[in-house]
């Protein structure tokens, strides 16, 4: 191909990516409105929305609501086919493994959840996942899986697809992604399972055309994840947001990180459980929902807690909202009143307010989170 020709490609090849993101940032929409938002000629954007249903990744569906026909024509919205371009996310969680079928519009099809075996090691629970993900496939025998995300929980090299670190186990430089990606012929992706949520509500949440916002992953430990200028925030190869080991306390409980006195020995599901002496967070949401004092307490100190940290960071990068995953707020909302008062102890949330809101992804945030990863480096890029 000529210089010309491989440059004609690459503006082509820009064009729908750019069409494609511009659809993912505003589900469906007409061609009219795809031309006005990408400023790309109507012949273009005919040109390539065209090509794209002949893929399979649009489809057309009908006249936009509320629109009416222009000079006789039709304003027919095209949108994302849910029936061509399907993933697997895979979660791996400190108590059990997650995973689910995803499609390019970030719908479960179908999951599967299994309890962390214990006692395993490192090649016993790769072959548990490579199980799963074979079961899964096997069970669902007419649908093309294309790629598999992974999002775990611990030190993550998403560049290289390592686990570098997963602290409770003693387990160090787990190559995942070649594992996989060798036993099923599929590319893998993986990133920090807080990361990959943070992706997946940029796609997919109800805040996705927000260009600056903080998601939060309050589960056995505390995650988070920046998006600055409408992209995820990375920073090194182990990628930034670790909120939950801000320092609270100087000189605090020791952290499996090293450091001493970290939000997340404060304030997390496992401190919770610990204080209070449960099994798990369903009985400690069904204590609040009782009405019983003590758990009442220990919640309004872990949400003190917790806005301490985010105080700091509300007074660093003044997002406009904070979004909140996890049990904790999925089933109730007195953590997110507790949450809200960053409102008062931060100057610049006192002048422009910072919302507080939880996910709208619900329980499978983790597995969509891990698809996304799957999804965008997939067809987004
Ligand atoms: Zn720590």
């Amino acid at each position: 191909m000529s210089r010309i020709g491989q440059n004609y490609s690459r503006v082509k090849q820009n064009n729908k990516l750019l069409i494609l993101q511009t659809l993912l940032r505003n589900n469906m929409m007409s061609r009219q409105q795809i031309a006005n938002k990408t400023k790309l000629t109507p012949a273009t954007i005919t040109n390539i929305v065209g090509e794209l249903i002949e893929e399979g990744l649009l489809i057309e569906i009908g006249d936009l609501p509320d629109q009416k026909p222009r000079a006789g024509r039709k304003s027919v919205a095209v949108d994302f086919n849910p029936n061509t371009i399907y993933v697997i996310g895979l979660h791996i969680r400190t108590d059990r493994i997650e995973l689910a079928i995803v499609n390019l519009k970030g719908q479960v099809i179908a999951d599967n959840t299994v309890k962390f075996p214990e006692n395993t090691d490192i090649q016993g629970f790769l072959d548990l996942v490579s199980k799963l993900i074979k079961e899964i496939i096997d069970q669902n025998p007419t649908i093309n899986i294309m790629a598999i995300g992974i999002g775990s929980v611990g030190l993550i090299n998403y560049k290289d697809g390592i686990i570098l670190n997963i602290h409770h186990l003693g387990w160090e430089n787990l190559d995942i992604s070649t594992f996989i990606s060798e036993k099923f012929k599929l590319p893998v992706y993986v990133d920090n399972n807080a990361r990959a949520m943070t992706l997946a509500e940029r796609m997919y949440g109800n805040n996705k055309k927000l260009e600056n916002f903080l998601f939060v992953f309050i589960g056995h430990g505390i995650g988070a994840g920046l998006v600055i200028n409408d992209d995820v925030f990375r920073g090194g190869v182990t990628g930034a947001g670790e909120l939950g080991h801000m320092s609270l306390v100087p000189n605090g409980e020791p952290c499996w990180c090293g450091n001493k006195g970290c939000l997340e020995r404060y304030a997390s599901e496992s401190f919770i459980l610990k204080e209070l002496k449960l099994s798990s967070i369903n009985e400690f949401i069904q204590l609040i929902n009782n009405k019983d004092p003590n758990a009442f307490h220990l919640l309004e100190t872990v949400g003190k807690r917790i806005s301490i940290v985010l105080t700091s960071f509300i007074n660093m990068f003044h997002v406009d909202k904070i979004i909140v995953g996890g049990n904790l707020v999925q089933k109730n909302n007195e953590l997110i009143q507790e949450l809200e008062k960053i409102n008062q102890y931060s100057f610049l949330a006192r002048k422009e307010e910072v919302q507080i809101e939880v996910s709208i992804l619900g329980e499978y945030i983790g597995v969509v989170g891990a698809a996304s990863l799957a999804l965008y480096n997939h067809v987004f890029q």
